[in-house]
């Protein structure tokens, strides 16, 4: 799992099962967001391609 730091852009892997409440890189708090990771674009493509039909 990646997060990202909506404030700076900062991308980094936490170690497993600790995901920090603040940016390492900037130091804001609250502005991690998970990263989208290639396969979950993928399966946000194909839901969507599946619902037009
Ligand atoms: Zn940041």
């Amino acid at each position: 799992m990646k997060l990202h730091c909506s404030n700076c852009n900062y991308q980094f892997a936490p170690k497993t099962g600790k995901a920090p409440q603040r940016c390492p890189y900037c130091s804001k708090e609250g502005s991690l967001e998970k990263a989208k990771e290639m396969q979950d674009l993928i399966d946000e493509f194909t839901s969507e391609k599946r619902a037009g039909e």
